[in-house]
């Protein structure tokens, strides 16, 4: 009920939530009470979550926060979803994203924008949550949620968690089923939770991770005990710190906090050492590449004809063309129309083939430095949140904010932001650790000595 209540006393400021199913919640709550009351309590019985609206929820309008799916109702579950529901979750509504997850701002959706519920120091400015998931970082933040799923394809759960002042997790490609959320760009897309503490995100992650045969690209590999995990001795743990991340464009604040972050892991006992990524600054340009190319072959099924809004035209080429001029908005196309590109014969080899080698340079980076150390700490973002309208105008400004959470969706590696306090404006800054392939607990170890 409190959260209910936040939600209908905050939302039409925040614009958080695309859907809210506060009825149904309430109903489900009262349910986890009986349950709780016969003993038979699971991990979430009657815990508030948000979900993305990316993820399809069935018979829960689910819009990727696209004109295009406006009125789209799934008639099943995603399996992540599913999964928080067998483990007692009750989900309080759907959380607004950039349309399609593409985005860094939250200013994209067609649901308009998220306000980041933080205001800097002696400012009334609205600023921005982050994005693509940062209805779901909002909510939490603000209390209309005890925890969301999120999704990150190049940073989506880290950075709006940086903005927002909470703990983002992106677990390793493979360890959190895909099937039933919303495809963006399919080689990079990860599902994992977003909480205000690390152990919360410990106990979310345990419910949404796990083998799915629905997903080819599920791993079967066992699941750990996350939570056992927090408050785990960091004697002798090697964290590299990697050169290339103290790129142009580090704010001194986030500067600080770095340094900050590597002396509280030095006190846990932690061995620092210097590590190097050298394909860490084609990161960006690759990932452009990547991953609009998925976005271009994903997005074809939105077609008029099996998913979603329809507009007629007076033959099957025009009906297409409306519907799709009608149904996407200006990023969208913008990554639809470089993908193509990308893909086209004769650009082929020079681009998408051209970025996939690099691809697997950067990823041969990340596997060298981890015979070195356990786990790397970076900054999440360059800069803390961002007033709305800021950055707007230029595309290039805009994706300069993923430049240190892209390697790490490049590589498949999990990556975790933490938030470590306040900047010189007073708004919150967060670190990201990322760590070896399937490596979630020694993020989530070393996260707890950070937060
Ligand atoms: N900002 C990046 C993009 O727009 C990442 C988004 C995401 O992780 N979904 O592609």
């Amino acid at each position: 009920r409190a959260h209910t209540d936040a939600i209908a006393a905050l939302n039409p400021r925040l614009n958080a939530y695309i859907t809210t199913t506060s009825d149904a919640a309430l109903t489900a709550a009262a349910h986890a009470d009986e349950t709780l009351a016969k003993g038979e309590a699971r991990p979430l019985t009657g815990i508030p979550l948000g979900i993305k609206d990316l993820f399809c929820t069935n018979g829960v309008r689910t819009t990727a926060a696209s004109n295009i799916l406006k009125n789209f109702v799934p008639p099943y579950e995603s399996t992540v979803t599913a999964n928080l529901l067998r483990d007692g979750a009750v989900f309080v509504g759907k959380t607004n994203l950039d349309e399609f997850a593409m985005g860094s701002a939250n200013i994209t959706s067609a649901f308009g924008p998220v306000e980041n519920p933080w205001k800097r120091n002696g400012d009334d400015a609205a600023l921005v949550p982050g994005g693509s998931s940062g209805g779901s970082a909002a909510a939490v933040a603000a209390g209309l949620a005890m925890g969301a799923t999120g999704t990150d394809t190049g940073g989506s759960i880290r950075q709006p968690a940086a903005y927002c002042g909470i703990v983002g997790l992106k677990p390793t490609y493979g360890r959190c089923s895909r099937f039933g959320t919303i495809a963006y760009a399919s080689s990079l897309d990860q599902a994992g939770p977003m909480a205000r503490s690390v152990r919360d995100c410990a106990i979310m992650l345990q419910s949404m991770a796990g083998f799915d045969a629905r997903d080819s690209t599920s791993v079967n590999c066992d699941v750990p005990d996350y939570s056992a995990a927090i408050g785990r001795s960091l004697k002798g743990l090697k964290v590299g710190i990697p050169a290339e991340y103290r790129a142009e464009g580090l704010s001194a604040e986030i500067e600080a906090a770095w340094q900050q972050g590597i002396a509280w892991l030095k006190a846990a006992g932690c061995e620092i050492v210097d590590v190097s990524l050298p394909h860490t600054k084609y990161g960006l340009a690759t990932y452009y590449i990547v991953a609009p190319a998925e976005c271009s072959s994903n997005l074809a099924r939105y077609d008029g004809l099996r998913f979603g809004e329809r507009v007629e035209g007076p033959t099957l080429d025009a009906m297409y063309e409306a519907t799709r001029r009608a149904g996407f908005g200006p990023e969208v196309r913008r990554r639809i129309m470089m993908g193509t590109y990308v893909l086209s014969a004769g650009y082929y080899d020079a681009y998408y083939l051209k970025a996939q080698k690099v691809r697997s340079l950067i990823r041969r980076d990340f596997t060298e430095s981890f015979q070195k150390v356990d786990v790397l700490l970076t900054p999440t973002a360059p800069t803390p949140a961002f007033a709305q309208g800021e950055k707007t105008d230029d595309p290039v400004q805009m994706y300069l904010n993923d430049i240190f959470t892209v390697p790490a969706s490049m590589a498949g590696m999990p990556a975790m932001s933490v938030p470590v306090g306040l900047g010189a404006t007073g708004l919150p800054l967060g670190l990201q650790l990322i760590g070896r392939p399937f490596d979630e607990e020694t993020l989530l170890a070393a996260g707890s000595a950070l937060e």
